[in-house]
C-alpha cells in the first residue's frame, strides 16, 4: 500500500494530485490512496465539491508506509517522512533536500503545475482520464498558474487544462476559473492568523528560517481593513523561530502583490525584491508567483 500526499498545507495542486495520481495508480495495478497532510482551503473544498469528490483523508504520520510525493521536495513542508519510504516525486518546484534509501521514481518539470505534470504521467502509461478526475486537474492547473497568467505557466499547462476541459465537460473553464477565484477571496470571518497560514511555506535559507504566505484574491481592497492585524500576526509567527516571516497579498486582477514583512534582515528583503519597505509593506509589480519571483530572490540574498 502507497499513499499519495502534497505538502504540508495542502493547495488544490496538492490535494486535486494526491487523488488524480492514486487513481492512475490504481489504474496501473499499484495499490494507492490519497492523503492530505492538513485541513483543505475553501478553494479546494469548492473544487472537490463541483466535481464530486470527498476529502482525502488526514494524515500526518507516515511512519512505515510507502509514500509518493506530489507538490513538494522540501522536507519542511511536509510532516517527519524519515521513517516513511519515499517511492516516488512527481512536482514542479526547486529541487528540495528529500532522499531516499532505495531507488525512486521522479517526475520533476518546470511546468506551472504538479497535475500538469500527472497528466503527462497518464499520457505516458496510456491510462484514460475519468470525466470526475479530469475536473479536479484543471481546476488545480488553472488555480496555481493563476488562470495563466503567472509567469510558471507554460504552452503544456495551457494545453493540458484545454484538453481536460473537455473531457470534464467544462465549456467555460475561464468563467469557471474565476469563480473558484471568487471563493478563494472570501475571507471574512476568518481570524487572521487563520489568513497567514492558509497557503503558507516555511524555507531555510543559510540556515535561516523564512516562512512565506500567499493570498491570492481578486481585489486586493478585501485586506485594508485587516492589515494591521495580519502584521501583528507576523510578529507572532516570527517569533516562533523565523527569521523573517513574508505574506504576499496578491491582486490576480492588477496582476501584482503587495508584500507584508517582519524580519531580522530588513535589509536583505529590501535587496532581494530591489524595493524600499514603508511601514514594512512594499508594492511588488507584476508579481504572482511565490516559486519563481520571490523564493529564487530571498535564496541570492540570503546567501551572503
Ligand atoms: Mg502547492
Ligand atoms: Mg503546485
Ligand atoms: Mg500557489
Amino acid at each position: 500500500m502507497m499513499y499519495t500526499v502534497g505538502h504540508k498545507i495542502p493547495d488544490s495542486d496538492s490535494t486535486c494530485s494526491a487523488l488524480s495520481l492514486a487513481y492512475l495508480m490504481n489504474k496501473l495495478g499499484r495499490e494507492a490512496t490519497p492523503a492530505v497532510q492538513g485541513k483543505l482551503n475553501p478553494e479546494t473544498k469548492f473544487i472537490l465539491k463541483t466535481f464530486g469528490f470527498e476529502a482525502p483523508q488526514l494524515k500526518q504520520n507516515f511512519d512505515g508506509d510507502n509514500v509518493f510525493i506530489t507538490d513538494h521536495s522540501d522536507r519542511a513542508q511536509s510532516h517527519d517522512l524519515t521513517k516513511a519510504t519515499i517511492v516516488g516525486i512527481v512536482d514542479h518546484h526547486k529541487l528540495g533536500d528529500m532522499t531516499s534509501k532505495a531507488p525512486l521514481e521522479c517526475w520533476i518539470r518546470p511546468v506551472g503545475c504538479t497535475n500538469t505534470i500527472v497528466k503527462e504521467m497518464y499520457d505516458f502509461h496510456k491510462v484514460a482520464i475519468p470525466k470526475g478526475i479530469a475536473g479536479l486537474m484543471m481546476s488545480a492547473i488553472l488555480s496555481d498558474t493563476v488562470i495563466f497568467k503567472s509567469p510558471t505557466c507554460t504552452p503544456v499547462d495551457i494545453a493540458a487544462v484545454e484538453e481536460l476541459a473537455l473531457i470534464a465537460e467544462v465549456d467555460d473553464y475561464r468563467a469557471f476559473a474565476l469563480e473558484m477565484f471568487k471563493v478563494k477571496s472570501k475571507i471574512e470571518g476568518t481570524p487572521t492568523k487563520d489568513l497567514v497560514l492558509r497557503d503558507f511555506k516555511d524555507f531555510e535559507m543559510n540556515g535561516k528560517k523564512i516562512g512565506v504566505g500567499q493570498l491570492e484574491v481578486v481585489d486586493i481592497s478585501l485586506f485594508d481593513d485587516i492589515k494591521d492585524d495580519l502584521m501583528n500576526d507576523l510578529k507572532t509567527f516570527k517569533n516562533d523561530g523565523r527569521n523573517s516571516m513574508l505574506l504576499l497579498l496578491t491582486d490576480i486582477i492588477k496582476e501584482g502583490s503587495e508584500l507584508l514583512v517582519v524580519s531580522d534582515d530588513e535589509a536583505k528583503i529590501e535587496d532581494a525584491f530591489d524595493v524600499k519597505l514603508t511601514n514594512n509593506k512594499a508594492w511588488l509589480e507584476g508579481v504572482l508567483s511565490r516559486k519563481k519571483q520571490v523564493i529564487p530572490n530571498l535564496e541570492t540574498a540570503f546567501a551572503n
